[in-house]
């Protein structure tokens, strides 16, 4: 996995969302969000989260109806066997964060990367998820000036409780800490 100058990140899969525009001037890429999702929620397995992230929600399942509208992206989805798909370049700013704020800065998706895993506030992550977000997040941080990593529920706490309490952040940073030494 590299990180090309317009942010593809190379040996994942990249399937294009129109849910993106370009990045105000001047920001540079200092935050990492971690969410969770999933579509249905608590279903892991087929497309309902590409079809959510480009707008093409199978019609026939009910739940679509009432987010239909909405228009939303992640740069990265981690899914439960560790696969990275990609969505927007990192240069371009994916709408994943929403109305939200991070060390008295709103509109976190100027300066941020959102990365989705493919779970729920109700179900462990699996351990693939964690080594593929690690090498996602050394990957990245060679490329861009990340100094905070944090959730969606710490950005928007009032509307998010994703990535939720069973993402492990004590396992995360210990792995990223032990893959940055070696
Ligand atoms: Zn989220």
């Amino acid at each position: 996995m590299k990180v090309d100058e317009a942010g593809y990140l190379s040996g994942v899969q990249f399937i294009s969302s129109p849910n993106c525009d370009e990045r105000p001037p001047g920001n540079k890429i200092s935050l990492l969000v971690i969410h969770n999702i999933s579509m249905p929620p608590d279903v892991f397995a087929g497309n309902g989260v590409i079809e959510l992230f480009t707008n093409r929600l199978n019609s026939d399942v009910s739940y679509y109806e009432t987010i239909r509208d909405l228009r939303v992206s992640a740069h990265f989805f981690v899914r439960r066997n560790g696969g990275i798909i990609q969505f927007v370049p990192c240069g371009k700013r994916a709408w994943h964060a929403g109305e939200s704020c991070w060390n008295g800065r709103t509109c976190c998706n100027d300066f941020s990367i959102g990365v989705e895993m493919e779970g729920s506030d109700t179900i462990p992550f699996t351990d693939s998820q964690y080594v593929a977000l690690v090498a996602l997040t050394i990957e990245l941080s060679k490329v861009y000036p990340i100094t905070d990593i944090t959730g969606h529920s710490d950005i928007a706490p009032k509307r998010k409780t994703d990535p939720g309490p069973y993402f492990d952040w004590n396992q995360y940073k210990k792995a990223l800490l032990t893959a940055k030494q070696s």
